[in-house]
Protein backbone atom coordinates (compact mmCIF):
# COMPACT_ATOMS: atom_id res chain seq x y z
CA UNK A 1 0.00 0.00 0.00
CA UNK A 2 1.53 3.50 -0.64
CA UNK A 3 2.17 5.54 2.36
CA UNK A 4 0.38 9.28 1.84
CA UNK A 5 2.72 11.91 3.25
CA UNK A 6 -0.23 14.48 2.86
CA UNK A 7 -3.71 14.12 3.91
CA UNK A 8 -5.44 16.84 2.02
CA UNK A 9 -3.19 18.29 -1.59
CA UNK A 10 -4.59 20.97 -3.07
CA UNK A 11 -3.84 21.75 -6.60
CA UNK A 12 -4.11 25.15 -7.54
CA UNK A 13 -2.67 28.13 -5.18
CA UNK A 14 -5.17 30.96 -6.18
CA UNK A 15 -8.28 32.29 -4.54
CA UNK A 16 -10.28 29.20 -4.50
CA UNK A 17 -6.78 26.44 -3.36
CA UNK A 18 -5.53 29.41 -0.71
CA UNK A 19 -9.03 29.57 0.69
CA UNK A 20 -9.60 25.94 0.60
CA UNK A 21 -6.40 25.52 2.75
CA UNK A 22 -7.17 28.16 5.02
CA UNK A 23 -10.48 26.76 5.99
CA UNK A 24 -9.02 23.39 6.89
CA UNK A 25 -6.00 25.28 9.05
CA UNK A 26 -9.11 27.28 10.80
CA UNK A 27 -11.12 23.73 11.55
CA UNK A 28 -8.08 21.01 12.08
CA UNK A 29 -4.76 22.31 12.51
CA UNK A 30 -2.58 19.16 12.90
CA UNK A 31 -4.06 18.05 9.37
CA UNK A 32 -0.96 17.17 6.50
CA UNK A 33 -1.75 19.95 4.34
CA UNK A 34 -0.19 20.83 0.83
CA UNK A 35 -0.72 23.70 -1.62
CA UNK A 36 0.60 22.72 -5.06
CA UNK A 37 1.14 25.74 -7.85
CA UNK A 38 3.29 27.27 -10.26
CA UNK A 39 3.85 30.21 -8.03
CA UNK A 40 5.41 30.76 -4.66
CA UNK A 41 2.85 33.58 -3.91
CA UNK A 42 -0.44 32.42 -2.27
CA UNK A 43 -3.59 33.62 -3.52
CA UNK A 44 -2.19 35.37 -6.53
CA UNK A 45 -3.36 32.92 -9.11
CA UNK A 46 -4.05 34.25 -12.70
CA UNK A 47 -6.49 36.80 -11.33
CA UNK A 48 -4.25 38.66 -9.05
CA UNK A 49 -0.95 38.55 -10.44
CA UNK A 50 -1.10 41.38 -12.84
CA UNK A 51 0.82 44.60 -11.23
CA UNK A 52 -0.98 46.91 -13.22
CA UNK A 53 -2.47 49.97 -11.98
CA UNK A 54 -5.58 49.92 -14.06
CA UNK A 55 -6.04 45.99 -13.65
CA UNK A 56 -8.89 46.82 -11.10
CA UNK A 57 -11.19 44.37 -8.93
CA UNK A 58 -14.73 43.97 -10.83
CA UNK A 59 -16.61 43.69 -7.37
CA UNK A 60 -16.27 46.27 -5.18
CA UNK A 61 -13.81 46.59 -2.12
CA UNK A 62 -16.84 45.84 0.49
CA UNK A 63 -17.98 42.34 -0.89
CA UNK A 64 -14.40 40.96 -1.83
CA UNK A 65 -13.81 39.67 1.76
CA UNK A 66 -11.86 36.07 1.77
CA UNK A 67 -14.03 34.71 4.57
CA UNK A 68 -18.10 33.81 3.95
CA UNK A 69 -19.52 35.54 7.42
CA UNK A 70 -17.23 38.59 6.82
CA UNK A 71 -16.99 40.22 3.33
CA UNK A 72 -15.65 43.46 4.63
CA UNK A 73 -12.76 41.71 5.56
CA UNK A 74 -10.86 42.94 2.59
CA UNK A 75 -12.13 46.78 3.31
CA UNK A 76 -10.78 46.70 6.67
CA UNK A 77 -7.44 45.42 5.38
CA UNK A 78 -7.20 47.78 2.68
CA UNK A 79 -7.61 50.76 5.05
CA UNK A 80 -4.94 49.78 7.52
CA UNK A 81 -2.30 48.34 4.84
CA UNK A 82 -3.40 50.05 1.12
CA UNK A 83 -5.16 53.63 1.78
CA UNK A 84 -7.19 54.79 4.90
CA UNK A 85 -9.80 56.41 2.36
CA UNK A 86 -10.72 53.02 0.79
CA UNK A 87 -14.93 53.15 0.66
CA UNK A 88 -16.87 49.80 0.56
CA UNK A 89 -18.20 50.69 -3.34
CA UNK A 90 -14.01 51.35 -4.01
CA UNK A 91 -13.18 49.31 -6.74
CA UNK A 92 -9.06 48.30 -6.35
CA UNK A 93 -6.04 47.22 -7.89
CA UNK A 94 -6.05 43.39 -8.24
CA UNK A 95 -1.86 43.03 -7.02
CA UNK A 96 -3.96 44.89 -3.74
CA UNK A 97 -6.53 41.66 -3.23
CA UNK A 98 -3.82 39.01 -4.23
CA UNK A 99 -1.54 40.91 -1.25
CA UNK A 100 -4.42 40.29 1.02
CA UNK A 101 -4.91 36.84 0.09
CA UNK A 102 -1.49 35.93 0.77
CA UNK A 103 -1.65 38.13 4.27
CA UNK A 104 -5.00 35.87 5.32
CA UNK A 105 -2.80 32.71 4.98
CA UNK A 106 0.26 34.24 6.58
CA UNK A 107 -2.58 35.29 9.23
CA UNK A 108 -4.17 31.71 9.55
CA UNK A 109 -0.95 30.33 9.49
CA UNK A 110 0.26 32.46 12.66
CA UNK A 111 -2.86 31.72 14.58
CA UNK A 112 -2.53 27.81 14.30
CA UNK A 113 0.53 27.58 14.38
CA UNK A 114 1.45 26.24 10.95
CA UNK A 115 0.95 23.03 11.85
CA UNK A 116 1.82 20.44 9.16
CA UNK A 117 1.60 22.96 6.37
CA UNK A 118 3.81 23.10 2.91
CA UNK A 119 3.61 25.21 -0.18
CA UNK A 120 4.81 23.99 -3.11
CA UNK A 121 5.99 25.29 -6.29
CA UNK A 122 5.69 23.20 -9.01
CA UNK A 123 3.46 21.95 -11.59
CA UNK A 124 1.30 18.88 -11.02
CA UNK A 125 1.34 17.14 -14.45
CA UNK A 126 -1.02 14.03 -13.93
CA UNK A 127 -2.78 11.90 -11.22
CA UNK A 128 -3.11 8.42 -10.64
CA UNK A 129 -4.75 6.24 -7.60
CA UNK A 130 -2.61 3.86 -6.44
CA UNK A 131 -3.58 0.84 -4.07
CA UNK A 132 -6.16 3.59 -2.17
CA UNK A 133 -4.15 6.42 -2.26
CA UNK A 134 -3.64 9.37 -4.98
CA UNK A 135 -0.31 10.07 -6.32
CA UNK A 136 0.89 13.35 -7.93
CA UNK A 137 3.56 13.60 -10.36
CA UNK A 138 5.25 17.04 -10.64
CA UNK A 139 7.66 18.48 -13.83
CA UNK A 140 9.90 18.69 -11.32
CA UNK A 141 10.25 15.43 -10.40
CA UNK A 142 8.88 15.12 -7.00
CA UNK A 143 6.00 12.60 -6.64
CA UNK A 144 3.30 13.62 -4.07
CA UNK A 145 1.04 11.07 -2.25
CA UNK A 146 -2.05 12.64 -0.97
CA UNK A 147 -5.06 10.60 1.04
CA UNK A 148 -7.37 13.50 -0.96
CA UNK A 149 -6.93 16.32 -3.71
CA UNK A 150 -8.55 19.23 -4.29
CA UNK A 151 -8.18 20.29 -7.81
CA UNK A 152 -8.62 24.20 -7.41
CA UNK A 153 -7.13 24.72 -10.94
CA UNK A 154 -8.88 27.37 -12.12
CA UNK A 155 -9.71 29.00 -16.08
CA UNK A 156 -8.06 27.27 -18.39
CA UNK A 157 -6.25 29.60 -21.68
CA UNK A 158 -9.09 29.36 -24.82
CA UNK A 159 -8.16 27.66 -27.82
CA UNK A 160 -7.05 29.51 -31.13
CA UNK A 161 -10.27 29.95 -33.29
CA UNK A 162 -10.66 27.89 -36.19
CA UNK A 163 -9.54 30.59 -39.23
CA UNK A 164 -8.09 29.78 -42.43
CA UNK A 165 -4.43 30.43 -42.22
CA UNK A 166 -4.01 31.37 -38.48
CA UNK A 167 -1.79 28.68 -36.30
CA UNK A 168 -1.31 29.21 -33.08
CA UNK A 169 1.84 29.60 -33.25
CA UNK A 170 1.37 32.45 -36.06
CA UNK A 171 4.42 34.65 -35.23
CA UNK A 172 2.07 38.09 -34.51
CA UNK A 173 -1.00 35.69 -32.66
CA UNK A 174 -0.90 36.10 -28.67
CA UNK A 175 -2.97 32.80 -27.76
CA UNK A 176 -3.45 33.34 -24.40
CA UNK A 177 -4.00 37.16 -23.08
CA UNK A 178 -2.48 36.60 -19.87
CA UNK A 179 1.05 35.07 -20.97
CA UNK A 180 4.12 37.44 -20.16
CA UNK A 181 5.26 39.51 -22.49
CA UNK A 182 2.51 40.14 -25.50
CA UNK A 183 2.80 43.77 -25.97
CA UNK A 184 6.56 43.16 -26.49
CA UNK A 185 8.24 44.59 -30.08
CA UNK A 186 5.06 45.83 -30.53
CA UNK A 187 5.29 49.37 -32.66
CA UNK A 188 4.11 52.74 -30.24
CA UNK A 189 2.16 53.99 -33.31
CA UNK A 190 1.04 50.22 -34.58
CA UNK A 191 -2.27 48.62 -34.44
CA UNK A 192 -3.70 45.26 -32.80
CA UNK A 193 -6.32 43.18 -32.56
CA UNK A 194 -8.20 41.99 -29.49
CA UNK A 195 -10.76 38.54 -30.61
CA UNK A 196 -13.40 39.21 -28.42
CA UNK A 197 -15.13 41.91 -26.71
CA UNK A 198 -15.52 41.41 -22.70
CA UNK A 199 -13.40 42.00 -19.40
CA UNK A 200 -10.02 40.58 -21.21
CA UNK A 201 -10.45 42.67 -24.09
CA UNK A 202 -11.00 45.57 -21.73
CA UNK A 203 -7.99 44.64 -19.39
CA UNK A 204 -6.25 44.47 -22.48
CA UNK A 205 -7.19 48.07 -23.60
CA UNK A 206 -6.18 49.14 -20.14
CA UNK A 207 -2.37 48.07 -20.27
CA UNK A 208 -2.19 49.34 -23.86
CA UNK A 209 -3.22 52.52 -22.48
CA UNK A 210 -0.50 52.65 -19.61
CA UNK A 211 2.18 51.27 -21.55
CA UNK A 212 1.44 55.57 -23.67
CA UNK A 213 0.52 53.03 -26.79
CA UNK A 214 -0.48 55.58 -29.38
CA UNK A 215 -1.73 53.05 -32.16
CA UNK A 216 -5.30 51.83 -32.64
CA UNK A 217 -6.98 49.43 -30.96
CA UNK A 218 -9.25 47.40 -32.62
CA UNK A 219 -11.47 45.35 -30.98
CA UNK A 220 -13.82 42.44 -33.32
CA UNK A 221 -16.51 39.93 -31.77
CA UNK A 222 -19.30 37.88 -32.78
CA UNK A 223 -22.21 40.30 -31.46
CA UNK A 224 -20.11 43.30 -30.54
CA UNK A 225 -21.00 43.45 -26.40
CA UNK A 226 -19.51 45.26 -24.16
CA UNK A 227 -19.38 44.73 -20.61
CA UNK A 228 -21.71 47.53 -18.88
CA UNK A 229 -20.65 49.77 -16.06
CA UNK A 230 -21.09 49.36 -12.56
CA UNK A 231 -22.69 52.60 -11.13
CA UNK A 232 -23.91 53.14 -7.60
CA UNK A 233 -26.83 50.93 -7.07
CA UNK A 234 -30.10 50.91 -3.81
CA UNK A 235 -30.74 47.44 -3.36
CA UNK A 236 -33.71 45.43 -4.48
CA UNK A 237 -35.79 42.89 -3.45
CA UNK A 238 -35.46 38.86 -4.31
CA UNK A 239 -38.30 39.11 -6.56
CA UNK A 240 -37.45 34.94 -7.64
CA UNK A 241 -39.11 32.04 -5.75
CA UNK A 242 -39.97 28.45 -6.61
CA UNK A 243 -42.66 29.47 -8.38
CA UNK A 244 -41.05 31.32 -10.82
CA UNK A 245 -40.72 30.26 -14.35
CA UNK A 246 -38.59 27.45 -15.40
CA UNK A 247 -37.68 28.46 -18.98
CA UNK A 248 -34.78 30.85 -20.51
CA UNK A 249 -37.54 32.63 -22.17
CA UNK A 250 -39.89 32.99 -18.90
CA UNK A 251 -36.64 34.24 -16.86
CA UNK A 252 -35.82 36.44 -19.30
CA UNK A 253 -39.69 38.19 -18.89
CA UNK A 254 -39.22 38.23 -15.76
CA UNK A 255 -36.24 40.21 -15.70
CA UNK A 256 -37.67 42.50 -18.05
CA UNK A 257 -40.49 42.72 -16.12
CA UNK A 258 -39.06 43.56 -13.11
CA UNK A 259 -36.56 45.42 -14.88
CA UNK A 260 -39.47 48.19 -15.86
CA UNK A 261 -41.20 47.66 -12.22
CA UNK A 262 -37.83 49.16 -10.78
CA UNK A 263 -37.28 52.01 -13.70
CA UNK A 264 -40.88 53.40 -12.53
CA UNK A 265 -39.92 53.62 -8.46
CA UNK A 266 -36.52 55.14 -10.23
CA UNK A 267 -34.08 52.17 -9.28
CA UNK A 268 -32.05 51.17 -12.01
CA UNK A 269 -31.55 47.75 -13.56
CA UNK A 270 -28.50 46.61 -12.02
CA UNK A 271 -30.43 46.90 -8.53
CA UNK A 272 -32.90 44.19 -10.36
CA UNK A 273 -30.08 41.93 -11.51
CA UNK A 274 -27.98 42.15 -8.23
CA UNK A 275 -30.39 41.07 -6.33
CA UNK A 276 -30.63 37.37 -7.96
CA UNK A 277 -27.14 36.97 -7.05
CA UNK A 278 -27.74 35.18 -3.93
CA UNK A 279 -30.23 32.45 -5.83
CA UNK A 280 -28.55 32.67 -9.27
CA UNK A 281 -27.16 29.21 -8.35
CA UNK A 282 -30.54 27.88 -7.32
CA UNK A 283 -31.88 29.35 -10.87
CA UNK A 284 -29.59 27.53 -12.86
CA UNK A 285 -29.71 24.45 -10.81
CA UNK A 286 -34.21 24.76 -11.45
CA UNK A 287 -33.80 24.63 -15.07
CA UNK A 288 -33.54 21.16 -17.58
CA UNK A 289 -30.42 20.79 -19.40
CA UNK A 290 -32.50 21.98 -22.67
CA UNK A 291 -33.27 25.13 -21.11
CA UNK A 292 -29.85 25.46 -19.97
CA UNK A 293 -28.65 24.50 -23.52
CA UNK A 294 -31.25 27.30 -24.66
CA UNK A 295 -29.71 29.45 -22.22
CA UNK A 296 -26.41 29.04 -23.60
CA UNK A 297 -27.22 29.63 -26.75
CA UNK A 298 -29.07 32.66 -26.71
CA UNK A 299 -28.95 34.59 -23.24
CA UNK A 300 -25.00 33.58 -21.91
CA UNK A 301 -23.65 36.84 -23.41
CA UNK A 302 -26.38 39.02 -23.20
CA UNK A 303 -26.64 37.54 -19.07
CA UNK A 304 -22.23 38.51 -19.12
CA UNK A 305 -22.47 41.87 -19.83
CA UNK A 306 -24.96 42.84 -17.32
CA UNK A 307 -23.35 40.75 -14.64
CA UNK A 308 -19.92 41.27 -14.46
CA UNK A 309 -19.17 44.70 -14.51
CA UNK A 310 -16.64 47.07 -15.57
CA UNK A 311 -15.49 49.68 -12.40
CA UNK A 312 -16.55 53.26 -13.26
CA UNK A 313 -12.99 54.62 -13.73
CA UNK A 314 -12.36 51.58 -16.39
CA UNK A 315 -15.35 52.08 -18.13
CA UNK A 316 -14.17 56.37 -18.53
CA UNK A 317 -10.50 55.39 -19.79
CA UNK A 318 -12.18 52.54 -22.42
CA UNK A 319 -15.14 54.82 -23.34
CA UNK A 320 -12.66 57.72 -23.68
CA UNK A 321 -10.33 55.64 -26.11
CA UNK A 322 -13.67 54.75 -28.31
CA UNK A 323 -14.27 58.58 -28.36
CA UNK A 324 -11.12 59.64 -29.68
CA UNK A 325 -10.82 56.94 -32.27
CA UNK A 326 -8.22 54.79 -30.56
CA UNK A 327 -10.42 51.94 -30.08
CA UNK A 328 -12.71 50.43 -32.51
CA UNK A 329 -15.15 47.94 -32.80
CA UNK A 330 -15.94 45.71 -35.43
CA UNK A 331 -18.74 42.79 -35.41
CA UNK A 332 -18.50 39.52 -37.23
CA UNK A 333 -16.55 36.62 -38.28
CA UNK A 334 -13.03 35.93 -39.11
CA UNK A 335 -13.25 34.12 -42.70
CA UNK A 336 -8.99 34.50 -43.35
CA UNK A 337 -6.07 35.22 -41.77
CA UNK A 338 -2.91 35.93 -43.06
CA UNK A 339 0.46 37.42 -42.28
CA UNK A 340 3.68 39.55 -44.80
CA UNK A 341 6.29 41.18 -43.25
CA UNK A 342 4.56 41.81 -39.43
CA UNK A 343 1.34 42.79 -40.47
CA UNK A 344 -1.26 40.66 -40.53
CA UNK A 345 -4.49 40.90 -42.33
CA UNK A 346 -7.49 39.96 -41.21
CA UNK A 347 -10.45 39.77 -43.77
CA UNK A 348 -13.92 39.53 -41.69
CA UNK A 349 -17.48 39.08 -42.69
CA UNK A 350 -19.90 41.83 -41.10
CA UNK A 351 -22.38 40.28 -39.07
CA UNK A 352 -25.77 40.92 -40.59
CA UNK A 353 -24.37 41.83 -44.00
CA UNK A 354 -22.55 39.64 -46.96
CA UNK A 355 -19.87 42.11 -47.34
CA UNK A 356 -16.22 41.14 -46.18
CA UNK A 357 -13.48 43.61 -44.43
CA UNK A 358 -10.41 43.62 -43.77
CA UNK A 359 -8.05 44.78 -40.98
CA UNK A 360 -4.25 45.11 -40.51
CA UNK A 361 -2.62 44.61 -37.69
CA UNK A 362 0.70 43.97 -35.94
CA UNK A 363 -0.82 41.73 -33.43
CA UNK A 364 -3.20 39.47 -32.76
CA UNK A 365 -4.40 38.84 -28.99
CA UNK A 366 -6.85 35.94 -28.15
CA UNK A 367 -9.42 37.24 -25.66
CA UNK A 368 -12.23 34.84 -26.16
CA UNK A 369 -12.43 33.82 -22.30
CA UNK A 370 -11.34 30.40 -21.30
CA UNK A 371 -11.91 26.93 -22.98
CA UNK A 372 -14.19 24.89 -20.52
CA UNK A 373 -14.52 21.86 -22.47
CA UNK A 374 -12.35 19.18 -21.10
CA UNK A 375 -11.88 17.75 -24.25
CA UNK A 376 -10.37 20.77 -25.80
CA UNK A 377 -8.48 21.68 -22.42
CA UNK A 378 -4.56 21.94 -23.19
CA UNK A 379 -3.02 20.41 -20.16
CA UNK A 380 -1.55 17.69 -19.12
CA UNK A 381 -2.95 17.39 -15.74
CA UNK A 382 -6.71 17.25 -16.98
CA UNK A 383 -5.72 14.98 -19.53
CA UNK A 384 -4.37 12.34 -17.46
CA UNK A 385 -6.96 12.48 -14.96
CA UNK A 386 -9.72 11.70 -18.14
CA UNK A 387 -7.51 8.99 -19.71
CA UNK A 388 -7.67 6.96 -16.63
CA UNK A 389 -11.76 7.42 -16.26
CA UNK A 390 -11.13 9.67 -12.63
CA UNK A 391 -13.25 12.47 -13.98
CA UNK A 392 -16.09 13.05 -17.21
CA UNK A 393 -17.16 16.74 -18.61
CA UNK A 394 -20.39 17.84 -16.85
CA UNK A 395 -23.25 16.94 -20.01
CA UNK A 396 -22.81 20.85 -20.81
CA UNK A 397 -19.36 20.74 -21.36
CA UNK A 398 -18.87 24.06 -19.15
CA UNK A 399 -15.92 22.03 -16.61
CA UNK A 400 -16.06 19.02 -14.73
CA UNK A 401 -19.20 16.89 -13.93
CA UNK A 402 -19.17 16.93 -9.79
CA UNK A 403 -21.77 16.16 -7.06
CA UNK A 404 -23.29 18.64 -4.48
CA UNK A 405 -19.90 18.08 -2.66
CA UNK A 406 -17.92 19.22 -6.01
CA UNK A 407 -16.97 15.33 -5.99
CA UNK A 408 -15.38 14.12 -9.15
CA UNK A 409 -17.85 11.37 -10.83
CA UNK A 410 -15.62 9.15 -12.94
CA UNK A 411 -16.52 7.48 -15.88
CA UNK A 412 -18.37 4.83 -14.92
CA UNK A 413 -21.03 7.86 -13.39
CA UNK A 414 -19.50 7.46 -9.16
CA UNK A 415 -18.74 9.99 -6.96
CA UNK A 416 -15.51 10.53 -5.74
CA UNK A 417 -14.29 10.17 -1.93
CA UNK A 418 -11.05 11.44 -2.62
CA UNK A 419 -11.09 13.76 -5.70
CA UNK A 420 -12.68 17.26 -5.19
CA UNK A 421 -12.74 20.13 -7.32
CA UNK A 422 -14.00 24.24 -6.41
CA UNK A 423 -14.34 27.52 -8.46
CA UNK A 424 -14.39 27.73 -12.13
CA UNK A 425 -14.02 24.21 -12.92
CA UNK A 426 -17.82 23.60 -11.53
CA UNK A 427 -19.63 26.08 -14.03
CA UNK A 428 -21.95 23.13 -15.16
CA UNK A 429 -23.33 22.29 -11.92
CA UNK A 430 -23.59 26.08 -10.53
CA UNK A 431 -23.43 28.41 -13.08
CA UNK A 432 -22.32 31.47 -10.79
CA UNK A 433 -18.96 30.09 -9.51
CA UNK A 434 -16.13 32.29 -10.94
CA UNK A 435 -16.25 35.04 -8.64
CA UNK A 436 -15.22 35.27 -4.82
CA UNK A 437 -18.82 35.68 -3.13
CA UNK A 438 -19.63 32.45 -4.37
CA UNK A 439 -16.07 30.31 -4.16
CA UNK A 440 -15.48 31.49 -0.56
CA UNK A 441 -18.60 29.96 0.65
CA UNK A 442 -17.88 27.13 -1.67
CA UNK A 443 -14.13 26.85 0.07
CA UNK A 444 -15.61 26.63 3.34
CA UNK A 445 -18.96 24.08 2.43
CA UNK A 446 -15.48 21.88 0.68
CA UNK A 447 -13.16 22.11 4.07
CA UNK A 448 -15.98 20.41 6.30
CA UNK A 449 -16.78 18.21 3.82
CA UNK A 450 -13.13 16.96 3.72
CA UNK A 451 -13.03 16.66 7.14
CA UNK A 452 -15.77 14.66 7.57
CA UNK A 453 -14.73 12.14 4.68
CA UNK A 454 -11.44 12.08 6.11
CA UNK A 455 -12.60 11.01 9.56
CA UNK A 456 -14.40 8.04 8.29
CA UNK A 457 -12.58 4.93 8.85
CA UNK A 458 -10.74 3.19 6.17
CA UNK A 459 -11.71 0.02 5.06
CA UNK A 460 -8.95 -2.51 5.04
CA UNK A 461 -6.08 -1.06 3.18
CA UNK A 462 -8.07 1.40 1.43
CA UNK A 463 -7.58 4.95 2.48
CA UNK A 464 -10.94 6.55 0.73
CA UNK A 465 -11.39 4.33 -2.45
CA UNK A 466 -11.54 1.07 -3.48
CA UNK A 467 -8.07 0.68 -4.95
CA UNK A 468 -7.65 0.34 -8.76
C1 LIG B 1 -8.17 38.30 -15.00
C2 LIG B 1 -9.25 37.94 -14.03
C3 LIG B 1 -9.77 38.90 -13.18
C4 LIG B 1 -10.76 38.59 -12.25
N1 LIG B 1 -11.27 39.56 -11.43
C5 LIG B 1 -12.17 39.23 -10.49
C6 LIG B 1 -12.68 40.21 -9.57
O1 LIG B 1 -12.33 41.38 -9.63
N2 LIG B 1 -13.57 39.81 -8.62
C7 LIG B 1 -14.01 38.52 -8.54
O2 LIG B 1 -14.81 38.21 -7.65
N3 LIG B 1 -13.58 37.58 -9.42
C8 LIG B 1 -12.68 37.91 -10.38
N4 LIG B 1 -12.23 36.96 -11.25
C9 LIG B 1 -12.80 35.63 -11.19
C10 LIG B 1 -11.82 34.60 -10.61
O3 LIG B 1 -12.04 33.45 -11.40
C11 LIG B 1 -12.08 34.25 -9.16
O4 LIG B 1 -12.24 35.42 -8.37
C12 LIG B 1 -10.93 33.46 -8.51
O5 LIG B 1 -9.77 34.25 -8.50
C13 LIG B 1 -10.67 32.15 -9.15
O6 LIG B 1 -9.59 31.60 -8.43
P1 LIG B 1 -9.01 30.18 -8.77
O7 LIG B 1 -8.04 29.90 -7.70
O8 LIG B 1 -10.13 29.22 -8.96
O9 LIG B 1 -8.32 30.34 -10.20
P2 LIG B 1 -6.98 31.03 -10.68
O10 LIG B 1 -6.87 32.43 -10.20
O11 LIG B 1 -6.95 30.81 -12.15
O12 LIG B 1 -5.82 30.19 -9.99
C14 LIG B 1 -5.56 28.84 -10.33
C15 LIG B 1 -4.13 28.54 -9.93
O13 LIG B 1 -3.88 27.15 -10.13
C16 LIG B 1 -2.61 26.99 -10.72
N5 LIG B 1 -2.57 25.72 -11.44
C17 LIG B 1 -3.43 25.29 -12.40
N6 LIG B 1 -3.08 24.07 -12.82
C18 LIG B 1 -1.98 23.71 -12.11
C19 LIG B 1 -1.15 22.56 -12.12
N7 LIG B 1 -1.37 21.52 -12.94
N8 LIG B 1 -0.09 22.51 -11.25
C20 LIG B 1 0.17 23.56 -10.41
N9 LIG B 1 -0.60 24.69 -10.39
C21 LIG B 1 -1.65 24.75 -11.22
C22 LIG B 1 -2.47 28.18 -11.64
O14 LIG B 1 -1.12 28.41 -11.99
C23 LIG B 1 -3.08 29.28 -10.76
O15 LIG B 1 -2.10 29.84 -9.92
C24 LIG B 1 -11.25 37.27 -12.19
C25 LIG B 1 -10.73 36.29 -13.07
C26 LIG B 1 -9.74 36.62 -13.97
C27 LIG B 1 -9.19 35.56 -14.89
Amino acid sequence: MAHPQIDVLIIGGGFSGTMVAVQLLRREGTLSLAVLDRSSQAGRGLAYRSPHRFHLLNVPAGNMGALPGDPEDFLHWAKRNYDASIQARSFLPRAVYGEYLGSVLDRTLAETGRGNFRWIQDEALSLRRRRGALTVQCEQGEGLVARAVVLATGNFPPNTPVIPGLRARSPLYVPFAWAPNTLENLPVDGSVLLLGSGLTSVDQAMELKSKAFRGVVHILSRRGLIPSRHERTSSWPLFWNEHSPRSTRGLLRLIRDEVDHAAERGVDWRSVVDALRPVTQQIWQSLAAEERRRFLRHARSYWDIHRHRLAPEIADIFHDMEADGQIRFHTGRITRYSEDRGLAEIVYRERGASTEKRLHAHRIINCTGSETDCRRIDDSLIVSLFAQGHARPDPLFLGLDVDSHGALIDSKGEPSRSLFTLGPTRKGSLWETTAVPEIRQQADELAEHLLRQLSRPSRGNDLLEPAV
